[in-house]
């Protein structure tokens, strides 16, 4: 039975993820950097929460946390690597083991690049991925801790995954992303396409994201570099970037 997902917009640019076990009812919220909305979006669903999910340290992905579980409940999981600086964990994950919510499970994936302790959640039956800050549409997350190397393996691990894997990331960035994203593949169709798309979206005042693994291949210049030192050359332009 598939995961449904929400985007929760939260403080400037950030996305908290509200997932629902469709089999169960169960509820999670992924990085609730803000309590307001999250808690709203709990709220609305009328159960209470099982799971808060946070995939890196981060305040704005992590905020919210006492707040809502206070509110709402839920069992906090994060990475036992960054327990020590993580608000405390319920459920401490190692990369490779499974989180249940309800009847379905997401793997814990290694993700460091943006932070050395950073994890992703795939649920695998909702074909839905919770990436934070490794993985955006059209871009991949500053290198503030780990190597163009960690973050090369991290992102050909999330591009391994079936191409019909909604991506759910930590921010809305996807416009901005896209206009760097056309300077490194100015004859991108798929690119040029998707810059469009995110353009209408956000003129419509909707979010961008999530997008599908299969888009992000054939216009994400981040995730189709070819080797380490390209993503170490893109991301260094992209830091530079006005
Ligand atoms: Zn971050």
């Amino acid at each position: 039975m598939p995961v449904s997902v929400t985007a929760v917009p939260c403080l400037s640019d950030n996305y908290t993820w509200l997932l629902q076990d469709e089999a169960t009812g169960a509820v999670a919220v992924c990085d609730p950097g803000e309590a307001g909305p999250a808690i709203a979006a709990v709220e609305r669903i009328g159960r209470p929460l099982d799971l808060i999910l946070l995939t890196h340290h981060h305040g704005d992905h992590v905020a919210g946390v006492a707040e809502v579980q206070a509110r709402c409940g839920g069992r906090v999981v994060g990475a036992a690597a960054d327990a020590h600086r993580l608000p405390r964990l319920d459920q401490a994950v190692r990369p490779g083991e499974t989180v249940a919510l309800g009847g379905s499970r997401a793997a814990v994936i290694d993700t460091p690049g943006h932070t050395v302790g950073h994890i992703a959640f795939h649920f695998p039956e909702g074909g839905v991925l919770l990436c934070g800050d490794t993985l955006f549409s059209l871009g991949c997350g500053r290198l503030l801790e780990g190597s163009a190397a960690q973050m090369f393996e991290s992102l050909r691990r999330l591009a391994a995954l079936p191409e019909e894997t909604l991506v759910c990331c930590g921010h809305e960035y996807t416009e901005s992303n896209a206009r760097f994203a056309l300077t490194v593949e100015p004859g991108n169709e798929a690119l040029i396409a998707r810059a469009a798309e995110a353009r209408a979206q956000r003129a419509a005042g909707r979010p961008t994201v999530p997008t599908t693994l299969a888009q992000e291949r054939a216009a994400n210049p981040f995730l189709r570099a070819p080797d380490v030192a390209r993503l170490a050359a893109i991301r260094t332009a992209k830091d530079n970037f006005r």
